[in-house]
């Protein structure tokens, strides 16, 4: 089942992937920059999802949109909470990706998805969010079962950021990112990078995240030495994003 809806639902995800990405770039473009914080994004979002679905109705359908966009935006800035790294978390983040302009545009939030996933989002002001949940936000460097090491869930979110920062495109990154998404939902192991060294090209975006977050807890090492410069990734790691810093 999921063999025969897998090419139609990953075409679907990666045009609607790559429409959000268009509109976040007009966006970020038309001035949206100067309404910082999450709310701005969110409101847009689902002011653009609600037109979508009323355009036919002309103007009621454009002030519905306005509407929603609105109250989701309102509930967002009364709720949601964000600010920039701490000194510590930005430690971290040198360490991994040395002290790189984009990191100044990292903002963590407490929102959150139905499981408590944390995931990266580029905002219609020009900040990456790192949303991390109610619980992450408020001790980003915590371990959990799936990233136990101190600071290693941050830095694979961090690696989502640096994606963001580094693709040609919004568009092309929430395409490729809406793909890797929907086979992970439909039950392909998107995250898996297995025993041997990873090849960086052929990595989606979870894999890529993954290899540097193992790399920096140290599980891709003979001694379980965090970033081990020996490590089986940290050469391929190393070249990739000291690229353009
Ligand atoms: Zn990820």
């Amino acid at each position: 089942m999921a063999r025969a809806v897998t090419p139609v639902a990953t075409r679907v995800a990666r045009v609607y992937g790559g429409a959000v990405g268009v509109l976040l770039t007009a966006a970020r473009r038309a001035g949206f920059p100067r309404l910082p914080g999450p709310a701005s994004t969110i409101g847009l979002l689902a002011g653009a999802h609600v037109l979508a679905l009323t355009f036919w109705l002309g103007p009621i359908g454009v002030v519905a949109s306005a509407a929603a966009g609105s109250i989701a935006a309102a509930a967002i800035a009364w709720r949601v909470r964000s600010r920039p790294l701490d000194r510590y978390e930005r430690a971290i983040a040198v360490q991994v990706f040395g002290d790189a302009d984009w990191l100044d545009d990292v903002r963590l939030t407490s929102i959150s998805v139905q499981n408590g996933r944390a995931f990266a989002f580029p905002g219609a002001d020009g900040h990456t969010y790192l949303n991390l949940g109610r619980k992450g936000f408020a001790a980003p460097l915590d371990g959990n079962r799936l990233y136990p090491a101190i600071g290693q869930i941050l830095v694979h979110e961090l690696v989502h950021a640096w994606q963001i920062a580094h693709a040609p495109s919004l568009a092309a990154f929430l395409s490729h990112a809406a793909d890797v998404q929907i086979r992970n939902e439909l039950g392909d192991q998107v995250y898996r990078i297995g025993e041997d060294p990873v090849v960086w090209a052929d990595c989606n975006l979870e894999q890529q995240a993954t290899a540097v977050d193992r790399w920096y807890a140290g599980r891709r090492s003979a001694t379980n030495r965090q970033m081990d410069p020996d490590g089986t990734d940290a050469a391929t790691i190393t070249a990739a994003l000291h690229r353009n810093l």
